[in-house]
């Protein structure tokens, strides 16, 4: 079975009546770039680089930060990367970066692109050192939790300065490397008409935006029962997202845990994303899963199902459709 799903390796992730999928890889670090490659993904979708910070010893420097995307980079020889800023905070507490600041509802509080504007050294260092890496591949920079305009216009405040930095000192970088921002927070999904006209891309983190549509922390266990990707308001911030992007021109990926489901995947591609990103191995089961079926039936699931009341009516129609055809 695993040699019948690794020989999809050399064909496109593309659907019966022609559309063609990206199917990208979620990192943690660059040890797992050879597994990237072996399981045909056409890119990293998600480079989790919270983790350089995990590791012992100080906080990356500029330079130690600059070798290691550069690496990734090169190795994956012209296919696109999308590094994402230090998503530090909330579940992935790193005190010697945040210093050990201690918080009520770490989940609400002090993390990802909310720290990193706060920490603005520390976010340009990380800024500069990702557009001097740009030279060796295809970059993507992401952004994460951003939760509306004002954030994203700061944000990209910040990546300007330091293009000017760069610029001034004489560094050399890609000027047009493409910019985009996580949709994980249900107030960025509802204004993702406004955030579609700033960015590149948008790449729907599951994890936290079931989290938080639904009020459900998943690590206590009396609610973590709830925590479901069919609930019907999760697919309808899905819809709208994909909706609004479209509209501006932009593509939209999915990197949380939901992209690498082979229960969700007909759904998604009838809500119209254009590329998944999940962990390497799951890749070639979901490119077989995409060249067996067409746009059309995937959007006559979808119609059907968007019509339902419950999660747990989706689950059991979605569980028998996919028995059925595969
Ligand atoms: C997500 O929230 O879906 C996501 C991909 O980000 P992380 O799991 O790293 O929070
Ligand atoms: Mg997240």
């Amino acid at each position: 079975m695993e040699s019948e799903l690794l020989t999809m390796n050399q064909l496109p992730a593309e659907t019966k009546d022609g559309k063609l999928i990206h199917l990208k890889a979620n990192i943690e670090v660059k040890e797992e770039v050879d597994s990237v490659l072996s399981h045909g993904a056409d890119g990293i979708g998600l480079f989790r680089s919270e983790f350089l910070f995990f590791r012992s010893g100080d906080i990356p420097s500029e330079e130690e930060q600059l070798e290691t995307y550069s690496q990734i980079l090169e190795m994956l020889k012209g296919k696109p990367v999308t590094i994402r800023t230090l998503d530090v905070g909330g579940d992935k507490l790193i005190p010697k970066v945040t210093g050990g600041y201690e918080e009520k509802n770490p989940l609400l509080g002090w993390r990802a692109i909310r720290f990193g504007l706060h920490e603005k050294k520390l976010l340009k260092a990380q800024l500069r050192a990702l557009l001097r890496s740009s030279i060796f591949g295809t970059l993507r920079i992401m952004f994460p939790m951003v939760s509306g305009i004002e954030e994203l216009d700061a944000v990209l405040e910040i990546l300007k300065e330091v293009k000017e930095e760069l610029r001034a000192e004489k560094i050399s970088f890609k000027e047009d490397v493409p910019v985009g921002i996580m949709i994980e927070v249900p107030s960025a999904a509802l204004t993702s008409d406004i955030l579609a006209k700033k960015v590149d891309f948008f790449s729907i983190g599951t994890n936290d935006l079931i989290q938080y549509t639904i009020a459900i922390d998943r690590g206590n266990e009396k609610v973590a029962h709830m925590y479901e990707p069919f609930h019907l308001g999760v697919l309808r911030l899905v819809k709208l997202v994909v909706e609004n992007a479209h509209k501006e021109g932009i593509p939209v990926s999915m990197c949380g845990e939901m992209a690498g489901d082979a229960l969700a995947s007909v759904i998604l591609l009838g809500l119209g994303l254009d590329e998944f990103s999940m962990s390497s191995f799951g890749i070639p089961r979901i490119k077989k899963i995409i060249r067996s079926v067409s746009i059309l039936e995937a959007q006559e699931l979808v119609g059907t199902i968007m019509e339902m009341k419950s999660f747990k009516d989706v689950d059991k129609y979605t569980t028998a459709y996919m028995e059925e055809k595969f």
